[in-house]
């Protein structure tokens, strides 16, 4: 197939190269110069601007950072360059409602569109095993099928357009709730006088037990892969959980849902982010809690 990849960042760039891997033509296209270059040290032929990558494409995938950019590129030039028909596949995480709102345009403009957001972080991407959640019909979840297969290898179609996003918001939102009660129970079983690995042990083989604490363990020692084993270095960086949680959060109010462990764990990540967690993986918001009484 013949494909326009637009965003070749941290996450884009691998993609566009398991695409290529796979046999596909993929003719990248970013904004900013130096993704360009590492496009091309790739071996990714690139175009001079995103209608020109799009106008000789079967499919078109964008992997930006927001929903504007989505929107923004939807709305310019990028659908009225495409030929009709046009798959458009978004994988960027955005909101819903702005994942539905692309849906519009680019039916509007006699194309066909999925929102396909993706978990597994940069890793996943480079190895091409990243899940897809995927919003659409069932026919274009079908066409894109193969090239997803390519870069993924979790695939689920949750529903129509936008629904790939609402999972992916869904699933968050439970992972960060999860990872906060986690750490506020070892934090707590810390002052209580209980030790790390005892409640490792008692946990996870308990009612207790969840990815938080069985693979992103707090605290280091219990589960040597865990982020808290390397000083929080990401992993899932605290700016992308706060940021999945801000869509999260627009749902919720959106939708009146009474969320509030939701609505509290947005609130914290946000605070996290603009501090320490910056950088740092989300579950090293334990330090946050034991520093902060
Ligand atoms: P990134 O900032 O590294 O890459 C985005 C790229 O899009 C940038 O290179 C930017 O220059 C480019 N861009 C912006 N507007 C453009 C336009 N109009 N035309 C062409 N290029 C344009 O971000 P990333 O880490 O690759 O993440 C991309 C998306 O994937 C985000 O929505 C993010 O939330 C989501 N995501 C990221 C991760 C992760 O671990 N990094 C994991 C899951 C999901």
């Amino acid at each position: 197939m013949n494909i326009a990849f637009l965003g070749l960042g941290h996450m884009g760039l691998p993609m566009a190269k398991n695409l290529l891997a796979a046999g596909h033509s993929v003719i990248g296209y970013d904004v900013v110069d130096a993704a360009l270059e590492a496009a091309q040290a790739a071996g990714i032929t690139t175009a001079k601007n995103a209608p020109d990558a799009a106008a000789s494409a079967d499919v078109v995938i964008t992997m930006f950072p927001s929903g504007r950019h989505v929107i923004d590129a939807y709305e310019g030039e990028l659908l009225a360059a495409a030929r009709p028909g046009t798959l458009f596949i978004d994988s960027s995480t955005i909101a819903v409602d702005e994942a539905q709102t692309a849906h519009e345009r680019a039916i509007a403009a006699g194309h066909r569109n999925i929102d396909a957001p993706v978990s597994g972080g940069v890793v996943g991407a480079e190895n091409g095993t990243l899940a897809f959640m995927v919003g659409g019909s069932d026919d274009d979840f079908a066409a894109a099928l193969p090239l997803l297969e390519a870069m993924g290898k979790r695939i689920v179609h949750c529903g129509g357009p936008g629904l790939g996003q609402a999972a992916k918001v869904c699933n968050n939102m439970i992972l960060a709730v999860s990872q906060i009660a986690v750490a506020e129970a070892f934090v707590l079983g810390e002052r209580l006088g209980l030790d790390h690995q005892v409640l490792f042990d008692v946990a996870s083989g308990a009612s207790g037990q969840c990815w938080a604490l069985t693979t992103n363990c707090p605290v280091p020692g219990p589960v040597p892969s865990s982020p808290a084993n390397r000083d929080y270095e990401p992993g899932f960086a605290g700016t992308l959980m706060a940021k999945d949680l801000g869509l999260a959060l627009q749902g919720i109010e959106q939708t009146g849902t009474d969320a509030r462990l939701g609505r509290l764990a947005q609130e914290i990540y946000a605070a996290y982010a603009a501090g320490e967690g910056a950088g740092r993986d989300f579950s090293g918001i334990i330090t946050s809690i034991r520093d902060s009484g």
